[in-house]
């Protein structure tokens, strides 16, 4: 099949190289000349595991091209992605000037059949706004042609973005067209071979669908870190308690860490947006509004827990910091913890050596103009001269570090692990002072 993605971010392109994998002839177009340059020069814009491999195999196969070039795009493809950014606006709602931008260009430049899908995530009512955006276009020209808008909402993980899109749980394809529906269903066959896993329904429902999955992502998340706020009051280890109820089957394992709050591109906007869906519709989210408040309260929790054991006024101080990556495998720095992290010890004075594998460059261009950051090559040099460490992103080159270099190097041995990496009973044994995050404070 023919298909263009229009939008060639994490989403983008991923799904094109996804696709084009399966055979499919792809044009990724982005309004970004630098960003297409680079992709047209053998060069990935993002650190995505495996991302590269697929690219230059369906690149060197014919099937795969990058562009600018928006009139050539949107002839090529019969099926056109939408899958631009959709930042939250003031108000916190999705900021949909992106979307329908594209919609706009489709509009003005389509001479045949295609089958318009929304992969951005995007508020309910959205592709009914595509459609109209599409069809002024149209009027405009007076030229009446026929298209789809189909809602497909993208669920991938950044770090497992090719797995999770090769093997998806599950595919969500809002289609109230046969055609459309049929088509979708003929470009997904190929990721759905063991069993059928694309599920088709109504194009609201599916919109809602992706708003609802990170909802309850980010839920999780909050609930476990309130609770890692009161265990730490009351004496008892979240970690412990995770097992204990991850065993029940209703409740499962997974998404249950508490941490040092979640960040990215997607949970903070999406929960905002969706917030933002329910206050215009009179019908207010209680839990989501809480889950935000205590969101953003748990991205300062490592903070306190510095200042408690510092003091407010951290002039002289130096920390060590291992991660700056919203998290691990990616290098996506959006809403990322550890910058609240850094801004707040730099306005109390204090000095920040910051190492993450590959989130380095994205994060020193956000970063530049905070006084006191450096950045260091590798985890170990951040140590020397810092009088702790504070660990924000679970790599897995954190998870087992040689703790006597860590000693040694500190000026004091004082570890903040910001996502439970380190057992208690280790640390204390190793005789650092490990402060985690709803398992109390060992000496
Ligand atoms: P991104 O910022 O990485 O990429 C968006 C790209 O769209 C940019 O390169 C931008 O230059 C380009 N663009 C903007 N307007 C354009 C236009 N008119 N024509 C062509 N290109 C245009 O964003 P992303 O992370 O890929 O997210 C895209 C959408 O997918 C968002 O709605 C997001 O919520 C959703 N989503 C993201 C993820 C994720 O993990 N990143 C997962 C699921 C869904």
């Amino acid at each position: 099949m023919k298909v263009t993605t229009i939008g060639t971010g994490y989403v983008g392109l991923v799904t094109g190289a996804c696709l084009a994998e399966m055979g499919n002839h792809v044009v990724c177009l982005d309004v970004n000349a630098e960003k297409i340059k680079m992709l047209n020069d053998g060069g990935i814009p993002i650190h995505e595991p495996g991302l590269d491999a697929v690219v230059s195999r369906n690149v060197a196969a014919g099937r795969l091209q990058f562009t600018t070039d928006v009139d050539a795009a949107i002839s090529h493809g019969t099926i056109l992605f939408i899958a631009v950014g959709t930042p939250p606006g003031e108000d916190g709602s999705a900021d949909l000037q992106y979307v329908l931008s594209a919609a706009r260009s489709i509009g003005q430049r389509m001479t045949d059949y295609k089958v318009v899908v929304d992969k951005s995530t995007v508020p309910v009512g959205t592709a009914d706004r595509v459609r109209a955006a599409i069809d002024a276009e149209l009027a405009q020209r007076g030229t009446p042609i026929g298209f789809s808008v189909v809602s497909n909402p993208e669920f991938l993980k950044e770090g497992a973005a090719i797995e999770d899109f090769m093997k998806p749980d599950r595919i969500i394809v809002g289609s109230d067209d046969d055609q459309a529906t049929l088509m979708m269903r003929a470009l997904y066959a190929p990721f759905t071979r063991s069993h059928d896993r694309l599920m088709v329904m109504d194009v609201r429902s599916a919109e809602f669908t992706k708003y609802a999955a990170n909802a309850m992502l980010a839920t999780r998340i909050s609930f476990m870190n309130e609770l890692a706020l009161l265990a730490e009051q009351v004496g008892a280890d979240i970690e412990l308690v995770r097992r204990g109820i991850g065993s029940d089957p209703r409740i499962g394992y997974q998404f249950l860490y508490a941490g040092a709050g979640y960040g990215g591109s997607c949970f903070p906007k999406d929960v905002k947006a969706l917030v933002r869906t329910g206050r215009e519709h009179d019908q207010p989210l209680h839990v989501l509004n809480a889950v935000e408040e205590a969101n953003e309260r748990q991205k300062r929790v490592l903070v306190d827990k510095v200042v408690a054991r510092f003091g407010e006024d951290l002039s002289g101080k130096r920390f060590a910091l291992w991660g700056l990556a919203f998290k691990p495998n990616t290098d996506d720095m959006r809403e990322a913890p550890s910058l609240v992290v850094i801004h707040e010890l730099s306005k109390r004075g204090a000095a920040v050596a910051a190492y993450d594998p590959v989130a380095m460059s994205e994060a020193a261009k956000l970063l530049s103009h905070v006084p006191g950051v450096s950045f260091c090559e590798r985890a170990d040099h951040a140590l020397a001269n810092s009088d702790a460490l504070i660990v924000i992103t679970e790599w897995k080159e954190f998870r087992t570090p040689d703790f006597d270099r860590i000693k040694s190097e500190l000026n004091q041995a004082v570890v903040f692990d910001g996502r439970n990496l380190y057992e208690p009973a280790t640390m204390k044994l190793l005789g650092i002072e490990h402060h985690a995050i709803g398992r109390g404070t060992t000496a």
